[in-house]
């Protein structure tokens, strides 16, 4: 096996070894059919099996109830900031939006362009450092819905719980969090993600939307961007990405290998301590950019006394085969994306090359 970097890219990531090695012997030839599963048609036997596997896994792993439709689309999560307006924010109603980081800020300005959207809850005037607590979120009880992003890739801030909104949708971008840990899904009316984070490679995006919710939006709506054109279809309307839902499935099934979401969460909790405890202990050499409740198990976000101390370090990591540690370009810092795939032994490396960074710099 040739070297595996410590990846800790923000996406598309980390990938399990074992699903990257399956698929490469299933490559060429796809379980005795005379060739790839990429050469074949999605409408065969073949293709239709990987799919609906990958369909029920997702509600297995997730513990998605009755009543809710399970959608692959294409897009991105980005194309989601806008079919959700589209669908599901009829004119003369307002849509909620909690305004935690750069993610949220771009759902919210897409929706601009589609209707009417108030702001439940910020903490930009924080720096987006914090997730906002529950009691804060204000908005109305005929609000068309209520958006959140559960995890805030960028800043690396996590929900640690979500709200019940009642009559109100309550819509999830989880992304950036996607299975990492337990979730109740019911209290949510739509769940997207892009599977590039915690799910698989780029190419397909998760939507969990519950049946009623499905409703024919106007009549200018796309046919594309339309729910009920995926959800009558099964999510084969047209063509889909058939070597990411591949992919994904085997990351799904590499998932309940582990344990599950349960199973998950509790390696996730086990990482994110090493690099938190690492930052914690520096005596301020390394500092948590997020506050200490909205910390999130995904993305590890950290600064130092100067921009030239983060080259430094991001420099000799690189030699020391740490890749992706950069912080986003429009925070700047330091990024530590351990999803799930990313292995324990690279995060304790992290953990053992901040200290020994700091022994030989602070
Ligand atoms: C990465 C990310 C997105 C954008 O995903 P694309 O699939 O690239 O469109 C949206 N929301 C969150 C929380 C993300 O982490």
């Amino acid at each position: 096996m040739a070297n595996r970097a410590y990846n800790f890219n923000a996406g598309p990531a980390a990938l399990p070894l074992e699903v990257l090695q399956k698929a490469q012997q299933q490559f060429v030839e796809f379980e005795n059919s005379g060739m790839s599963l990429m050469e074949m048609s999605h409408r065969g036997a073949i293709y239709e099996k990987v799919h609906f596997e990958a369909e029920a896994l997702l509600r297995e792993l997730l513990g998605i109830p009755d009543g809710y439709k399970v959608l692959f689309i294409q897009g991105g999560a980005s194309t989601q900031f806008a079919m959700i307006p589209m669908n599901l924010l009829p004119p003369g109603t307002t849509a909620s939006y909690v305004a935690t980081g750069s993610w949220a800020t771009k759902a919210i300005q897409e929706a601009k362009m589609f209707g009417e959207t108030s702001i439940a809850a910020s903490s930009e005037s924080d720096a987006y450092k914090r997730i906002p607590s529950l009691s804060e979120l204000k908005y109305s009880s005929d609000a068309a819905y209520l958006h959140l992003t559960s995890n805030e890739t960028i800043e690396g801030t996590q929900w640690a719980e979500f709200p019940d909104t009642g009559s109100v949708t309550l819509i999830g971008d989880m992304s950036s969090d996607i299975l990492c840990r337990p979730i109740d899904v019911s209290k949510f009316g739509v769940i997207y993600a892009g599977a590039q984070k915690n799910l698989g490679p780029s190419g397909v995006t998760i939507v969990v939307i519950r049946e009623e919710l499905i409703a024919k939006p106007a009549n200018t709506v796309p046919t594309m961007l339309r729910y009920d054109t995926h959800a009558k279809a099964d999510s084969l309307y047209n063509t889909p990405p058939t070597f990411a839902i591949y992919m994904m499935n085997e990351v799904l099934k590499w998932i309940k290998a582990n344990g599950g979401a349960a199973g998950m969460e509790t390696r996730n909790r086990e990482k994110a301590k090493m690099l938190y405890d690492a930052i914690d202990g520096s005596n301020g050499f390394y500092r948590g950019f997020a506050e200490a409740g909205s910390r999130s198990l995904m993305n590890v976000t950290f600064t130092m006394a100067s921009e030239e101390a983060e080259k430094q370090f991001i420099k000799e990591s690189e030699a020391s085969g740490f890749v992706g540690l950069k912080g986003h370009r429009s925070v700047g810092g330091l990024r530590a994306s351990i999803y799930n795939a990313v292995p324990a032994e690279s995060v304790r490396a992290l953990a053992d090359f901040m200290r020994d960074f700091q022994s030989r710099n602070g």
